[in-house]
């Protein structure tokens, strides 16, 4: 079976004044089977989230997908007319945004808000929608489910608003959950709460997660694979034991030791040296060579491809194959 999410070389640009079009995502590969769960990580700027929105065609404007393939449930998204997108964005797949109070309306009750989606995409009718956010709440484990329905965001915590929005997100009944961010906005309690949360939610209704994170600990606790995004690229995929094992790309290896450093679940974030250079001023070599220690000529002169490995990974690295990009 085809995954439930797949991703081809996906390239989004942004106009600019100087150059026509700017390349902000330009490269990303990344392939979901049903009923996983992914990671996606990266620092700022890496393409996290507009790869995200991609999966849906919600790139915003004047961004435009320049190139690659999107398929969702085998559905071609760059082809798509509107009808079948409306029944992708919130019906097959659901959201988690990063900010809840940003995503949520300050002026409507959470009851109409969660049931929102199943007016949309599944045809609640009025007398229903009550029941069904209440029901939705209890799921997501908010105390009181009735007092919340009738609550406005603000009279909510961040935590709770937070539960609001996953909740929406499950309204019609989504295949697939892509959580970006969903717990930066949150303590380091609240964190771990939700990700319990999800990895129960997961299992219990068989969804297939995309979990989209600066976090590669956090990440760690709920998927079973992860994909690194670096400058607007995929440069590794691997399941999350070998990728914390034995990281073959110098990014993700720089990502893993930088985990360790900061020791563990809720410390400070952990960084790597150096910054991510700026969405479109790659150069023609390794978009890493900069940040590398193990950077040598080639990798100034040339873009890696991003390699199978045999065993289920991926990896764009001259130390691990010699292939050059040919997109490139
Ligand atoms: Fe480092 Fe070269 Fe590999 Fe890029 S291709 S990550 S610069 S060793």
């Amino acid at each position: 079976m085809p995954p439930i999410v797949e991703v081809d070389r996906l390239t989004i640009a942004f106009p600019d004044p100087a150059r026509g079009w700017r390349r902000v995502v330009d490269g990303v590969t990344l392939n979901v089977e049903e009923g996983e769960a992914m990671g996606v990580v990266g620092e700022s700027g890496c393409g996290k989230t507009l790869t995200a929105l991609a999966l849906v065609r919600l790139v915003p404007e004047p961004g435009r997908i320049v190139r690659g393939m999107v398929r969702i449930g085998g559905q071609d998204v760059l082809a798509a007319g509107e009808r079948d997108l409306c029944s992708l964005r919130g019906g097959f797949v659901g959201f988690i945004f990063q900010e809840p109070t940003q995503a949520l309306n300050p002026v409507r009750s959470v009851a109409s808000q969660v049931s929102e989606a199943a007016r949309l995409h599944g045809g609640a009718s009025r007398p229903d929608e009550d029941a069904l956010a209440i029901r939705l709440l209890a799921e997501v484990g908010l105390e009181d489910p009735e007092r919340v329905a009738r609550s406005y965001p603000h009279q909510l915590s961040g935590g709770q608003r937070q539960r609001v929005l996953l909740a929406s997100a499950l309204a019609a009944d989504p295949k697939v959950v892509v959580a970006d961010e969903p717990t930066s906005a949150l303590d380091t309690v609240s964190q771990q709460r939700m990700v319990e949360l999800l990895q129960e939610l997961r299992q219990r209704r068989r969804l297939t997660l995309l979990f989209v994170s600066h976090d590669l600990d956090l990440v760690g606790r709920l998927v079973e694979r992860v994909t690194v995004l670096y400058a607007g690229e995929t440069v590794e995929v691997a399941t999350r034991d070998a990728l914390f094992a034995e990281p073959h790309h110098p990014y993700t290896r720089a990502l893993v030791q930088a985990r360790l450093a900061a020791g563990g679940f809720g410390e400070r974030f952990p960084t790597v040296p150096g910054a991510v250079p700026r969405a479109g001023a790659w150069g023609h070599g390794c978009r890493f060579a900069p940040r590398c220690p193990y950077a040598f000529d080639r990798c100034l002169e040339a873009r890696p491809a991003l390699t199978a490995l045999g065993d289920g990974s991926m990896v764009r690295c001259f130390l691990v194959s010699e292939t050059e990009d040919a997109d490139a």
